[in-house]
């Protein structure tokens, strides 16, 4: 009987009341700031489009992805928020994001010139934000160059090309909290600011803080916060502070249900390369998620799941759709219920786990989880 209930292999069970909280508790903490939640990268994996909706019920105003089709699948979806794209390399269809109505940052003059053009074809200014380098080393217009891009963006908008909505940057350590040079780029933005002022550009919105910034650096908040993984209830980093603390519940729980659970005698190799092999009789069960799934291969022998009221340690190498955990003697059958992690309330590992174990971020734990694993949102 209970084989003939369709019930999923796996999911991805993301609850949006815990969007919805860990966002009240940011926009909260964000004060007179608005808040732009980022939904990047399919909502770090929660599903990009529910996670949006939540955030923006819960006091979210914005909303922040890197790449343009990930914005235009915002207002495909009839999401009519303020979006803003950040991340576009040469000739990608901005004519298109104009004509949604989505923000585009500009780097560099060039870029500024791809989006003055679109503004052409789409027969609308563009909604721009000036990206300065503050000190990441990564997008954003290096000092030098920074005020020849505030008077090519002024000349622009001078036209009707462009409006220049927002000045903005981003942290290299927001989650190293005190750490020297988050003053150091807190000052920088003040120039840069200046700067764009003193070439004529009035930007609604200065914009810098992460999540680790929002939680912790009030004075990076300026006029709009971006938070990310916070969204999702989890902590940017162990030195800001465990999801709880920070007033952060994680949204997502990810169980599979055991696929065979076979009996087998001592001095077992199990899975491939045979990297655990059985100490005594004992019944092993085969989960069927891995690495095509999102488990990380360098989880193998090292991974923690909940299983028969336990937690386990993943025995031997984890396969590209399964992998194998040692349960001893345990009543472990078909079918019952895997957690790979979860909020840690019934003792599941967390995403905070599995990234201290692995030597990763909570960030690439969520994020990678596989299109074959259904997500199942809850309170929608
Ligand atoms: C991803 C990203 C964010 C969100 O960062 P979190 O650490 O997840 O809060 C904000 N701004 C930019 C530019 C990003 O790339």
């Amino acid at each position: 009987m209970g084989h003939l209930v369709a019930a999923p292999r796996a999911c991805a069970v993301v609850d949006l009341d815990a969007v919805r909280e860990s966002t009240a508790t940011l926009v909260a903490r964000a004060g007179s700031a608005a808040t732009m939640a980022v939904v990047k990268a399919d909502g770090y994996g929660h599903g990009m489009v529910p996670c949006a909706r939540a955030a923006l019920e819960a006091g979210a105003s914005w909303l922040g992805v890197a790449v343009l089709e990930e914005a235009l699948a915002l207002r495909a979806a009839g999401i009519t928020a303020p979006v803003l794209a950040w991340l576009t390399a040469p000739g990608e269809p901005l004519p298109d994001a104009v004509a949604a109505d989505v923000d585009l940052s500009a780097s560099a003059e060039w870029a500024l010139d791809e989006i003055a053009a679109a503004a052409r074809a789409a027969g609308r200014p563009a909604r721009v934000h000036l990206k300065a380098d503050t000190g990441l080393g990564r997008a954003g217009a290096a000092a030098g160059d920074w005020p020849a891009l505030c008077d090519a963006a002024a000349a622009h908008q001078a036209e009707g090309l462009l409006d220049v909505v927002g000045v903005w940057s981003h942290f290299a350590f927001a989650d190293a909290p005190g750490h020297p040079t988050v003053q150091g780029q807190i000052g920088r933005f003040r120039e840069a600011v200046d700067i764009a002022e003193k070439a004529g550009l009035r930007p609604q919105v200065r914009h810098l803080a992460n999540s680790a910034a929002t939680l912790v650096s009030p004075e990076a908040h300026f006029d709009l916060v971006r938070p990310g993984i916070s969204v999702y209830g989890l902590s940017p980093g162990p030195d800001v502070g465990r999801s709880a603390e920070l007033g952060l519940r994680p949204a997502m729980r990810l169980s599979a249900r055991v696929a065979l659970a076979k009996r087998v005698p001592p001095g077992q190799g199990v899975s491939y390369a045979h990297r655990h092999v059985t100490a005594a009789e004992t019944t092993l069960a085969l989960v069927p998620l891995g690495y095509a799934d999102g488990v990380p291969r360098s989880a193998t022998n090292l991974g923690e799941v909940l299983l028969a009221g336990r937690r386990r340690r993943i025995a031997g190498t984890v396969c590209m759709d399964q992998f194998v955990v040692d349960v001893g003697d345990d009543p472990v059958s078909a079918g019952d219920e895997v957690v790979l992690f979860g909020p840690g309330d019934d003792g599941e590992p967390t995403a905070d786990d599995w990234a201290a174990a692995l030597g990763t971020i909570n960030y690439e734990i969520v994020t990678r989880i596989g299109s074959r694993v259904p997500r199942v949102h809850l309170n929608g």
